[in-house]
């Protein structure tokens, strides 16, 4: 199984001063792929600066979702657990979260998986997207967190609405 070359097609470059090429590929189960090559030093070096910054963005995204992760824990993850306390059964658990939109899975997933404890099920909500969620349940007003979450969010949407665009740009 390989990849068969379609078509191979030059274009003027964005800057107006070179081109690049796109070659065009498919399988064996029609699936198309596209290779494209700047062969122009300016757009090159351009691509490649919005490919760092890329890089250094999903970093940075990385860095804040730990410390936000660790930040909470450290300060408001006894609260957190205090909001589960009147749910006493396990499926209870998971209508909470449901109900205030922080899980992502089903009922079975959450029975599928083995938490060893409904402590560490509570723990892996606090994710930085499930965050303004969660502050505003637990009327949290802090900065320090708010800032983090915000900048957070603001590279999770762009990361997400590039996936978007890239998607289409392949379909
Ligand atoms: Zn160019």
């Amino acid at each position: 199984m390989g990849w068969d070359i379609m078509s191979t097609d030059t274009y003027p470059c964005e800057c107006g001063k070179g081109t690049y090429t796109e070659v065009r590929e498919m399988d064996d189960w029609n699936r198309i792929r596209v290779h494209r090559t700047i062969n122009c030093p300016i757009c090159k070096l351009k691509a490649e600066e919005i490919e760092n910054k890329l890089i250094e963005e999903r970093k940075r995204l990385d860095t804040l979702a730990r410390e936000i992760k660790s930040y909470f824990k450290e300060n408001y993850i006894e609260q957190w657990f205090a909001y589960f306390s009147a749910a006493k059964s396990k499926k209870a658990v998971w209508e909470y979260s449901r109900d205030l939109r922080v899980n992502k899975g089903s009922l079975s997933t959450f029975y599928n998986r083995k938490y060893t404890s409904m402590e560490e099920y509570i723990s892996e909500l606090a994710t930085f997207d499930n965050m303004k969620n969660i502050m505003e349940a637990l009327d949290i007003h802090d900065n320090n967190l708010t800032r983090k979450v915000e900048e957070a969010m603001e590279l999770y949407q762009k990361e997400h609405s590039r996936a978007i665009a890239e998607w289409h740009r392949k379909h």
